[in-house]
């Protein structure tokens, strides 16, 4: 009789679940509707959110998302929650320690299509932005940086589980730095979405790298989301197309 082993593969991934899902499309709102219009990028958190799980796709516990509880909460509609592994783990410990505080938490990550526009309202003088990173560049870019509006009640229960507040003149920001810094992976996954979406015509290099074609290209994307979004499927026809990595035959 065979011995079934409780476990058969190099970790806990989800099978392949049939591919991607839906139709390549762009349409939608453009996201140049908002540049002159909009002051908050929770108008494009979908899109936002498709970047953040292709990312997840590409490298599994990269970026993962955290959830509200009773001492955790989201201030707005922009904050797009997700941190790499180690520091969603660190983070959750700290709010284990709450004793009745809420940790109000105002931005974590933040994709290269949330600080494009970021980045434009900063350079028109509006929104009240005074200072912004290039695109593709800000720490919030990185995975591991976490803004919370009450800090000072903070800082001490989030130092002491590896979140240093580190950034002079920053008050509210805080960075896990014992996680990787991923700045660039939003840039790619991004590139790779829209090459999904579009035709090959239309295609731009998945370099991971933000410049003229891609920021082109993130003006005409859906602030709805694109028709086909993150695909971990994607990522697992390429793992198993390798002949290094062992077959599980259960
Ligand atoms: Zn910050």
């Amino acid at each position: 009789m065979l011995a079934i082993a409780s476990a058969c593969s190099d970790g806990d991934e989800p099978l392949p679940d049939g591919g991607p899902v839906g139709t390549p499309s762009i349409d939608g709102t453009p996201l140049s509707t908002f540049v002159g219009t909009s002051c908050s990028t929770g108008d494009v958190i979908a899109l936002a959110t498709q970047i953040a799980e292709e990312v997840n796709c590409a490298n599994p516990g990269e970026l993962v998302a955290f959830e509200e509880g009773p001492a955790i909460m989201f201030t707005g509609s922009a904050v797009l929650p997700y941190l790499g592994e180690a520091g969603r783990t660190a983070l959750y410990a700290a709010a284990d320690e709450a004793n009745g505080r809420v940790l109000r938490v105002t931005s974590a990550f933040r994709t290269v299509v949330q600080q494009y526009l970021l980045f434009r309202w900063f350079q028109q003088g509006r929104c009240g932005i005074t200072a912004a990173a290039d695109p593709g560049d800000s720490n919030h870019e990185s995975g591991r940086a976490l803004d919370v509006s009450n800090y000072s009640e903070w800082i001490a229960t989030l130092d002491a589980h590896g979140w240093s507040h580190d950034v002079p003149g920053d008050p509210v920001h805080f960075d896990h730095l014992a996680s990787p810094d991923i700045r660039g992976a939003d840039v790619l996954a991004f590139q790779r979405l829209w090459n999904r979406n579009t035709p090959a015509d239309e295609h731009i290099a998945e370099d991971g790298a933000y410049g003229p074609m891609t920021e082109a290209a993130i003006l005409r994307s859906p602030a709805e989301g694109f028709g086909i979004g993150a695909s971990c499927a994607a990522r697992m026809i390429a793992r198993s197309a390798r002949a290094d990595v062992p077959e599980c035959g259960l």
